[in-house]
């Protein structure tokens, strides 16, 4: 029987309680799908500061790296915020990503049908069905380039600059249309390659890479366009493979059309396909402790680990379907509208899992 050892990295806040439903989760699929996962936990963040007094120890990454994939809750709060930068959590979070070598940040953006009307966009915009993924450059581009300030006679100036090699305008592709390949076969590689250089070259080495790709269509956005298709016509796009600034913004107004943070899965991938997967909202202090938060985007990170890291797509398939259909009975109370059952956090993992013991 296949066996996966998962680094879990709980985190601060809300994180130690979604994570534990994850796990449960993962838990009942495992067995329904006949493999084992083996759990490693490790600190991170604020829990690492109280315990070690620095926020990503040594140990953490070497538990990461043997791992076949990381699953990580949220770190932060502000019982840390007064601490030193590099004591924050949020070096921990930057240092582990470093540490792993993701250089790919995948943020799928869907609308589960029974929470249609949570979305900011409407119903006839959104049309028949919407499920994209925005893969962004992460470890490149203007970000990382060379920056500075100057004085040209007597004024000040300041500059950033973006720079992309065809090797890592190469590898991000390679994943974009590698998932392409798991899901409807479109890649739109994002860019201003009107204006910018740097985006000439990416999309030369774009149009390369995809003739390794027969099967995927690619075709070509200006982001300023592809800004504005979001919230006209969403439904035209499977993947969206853009850099690491355009993605920065173009990831949060696709993931933000489903209309609740506490839904919104993410993965960061790098050479080695481990991964590391993780919600992308924050540790919530304002509720942590409570079990009322909602568990749902942690438990669809651990669907995108299963099909994207784990080669288990039925798996993941299993969980996705699981937690559409629980959004027409029960609701935690971030997404909680009248007509349905309010549940807690751990309510709703268990609803997740009855639900695949069905299957
Ligand atoms: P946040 O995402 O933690 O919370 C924003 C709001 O959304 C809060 O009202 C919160 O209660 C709610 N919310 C978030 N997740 C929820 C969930 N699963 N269920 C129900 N409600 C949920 O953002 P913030 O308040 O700006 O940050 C809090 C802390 O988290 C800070 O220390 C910040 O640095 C950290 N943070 C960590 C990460 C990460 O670990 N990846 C990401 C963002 C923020």
């Amino acid at each position: 029987m296949k066996n996966y050892r998962i680094a879990v990295l709980k985190g601060d806040g809300i994180g130690p309680e979604i994570v534990n439903e994850a796990i449960k989760v993962l838990n009942v699929t495992a067995e329904k799908c006949g493999f084992t996962v083996e759990y490693d936990e490790a600190l991170l963040g604020g829990c690492a500061i109280d315990a070690t007094g620095v926020p990503l120890p040594d140990e953490t990454i070497a538990k990461c790296k043997a791992a076949d994939s990381t699953l990580l809750g949220a770190v932060g709060g502000p019982k840390w915020d007064s601490m030193p930068g590099n004591l924050r959590p949020e070096k921990g979070l930057l240092g582990i990503r470093a540490a792993l070598g993701l250089f790919a940040n995948l943020r799928p953006a869907r609308i589960f049908e029974p929470l249609r009307d949570a979305s900011p966009l409407r119903a006839d915009i959104i049309g028949g069905s919407l499920d994209i993924m925005v893969v962004r450059e992460l470890t490149g581009g203007i970000y990382f380039g060379e920056r500075g300030r100057l004085e040209e006679n007597g004024v000040k100036a300041a500059y950033d600059t973006e720079k992309y090699s065809v090797p890592e305008i190469e590898r991000i592709a390679r994943i974009a249309f590698d998932l392409a390949m798991k899901r409807g076969k479109k890649v739109c590689s994002v860019d201003k390659a009107n204006v910018l250089e740097s985006s000439r070259l990416w999309r030369e080495t774009v149009t390369e890479i995809a003739k390794d790709y027969p099967e995927v269509e690619l075709s070509y956005m200006y982001v300023d366009n592809c800004a504005m298709q979001l919230v006209r016509n969403p439904s035209q796009f499977d993947v969206i493979l853009t850099s690491n600034i355009f993605g920065d913004i173009l990831s949060d107004e696709a993931s933000m059309i489903s209309g609740s943070i506490g839904m919104l899965a993410s993965a960061s991938l790098g050479e080695t396909g481990a991964g590391l997967y993780e919600p992308i909202h924050g540790s919530a202090p304002d509720i942590a402790g409570q079990n009322i938060s909602n568990p749902l985007a942690t438990i669809l990170s651990v669907a995108m680990m299963l099909k994207y890291s784990l080669g288990q797509p039925e798996a993941s398939d299993m969980i996705e379907k699981a937690v559409a259909e629980v959004l027409n009975e029960v609701r935690t109370p971030d997404i909680y509208v009248e007509g349905f059952r309010k549940v807690s956090c751990s309510e709703m993992g268990d609803a997740v899992c009855e639900r695949i013991k069905l299957y």
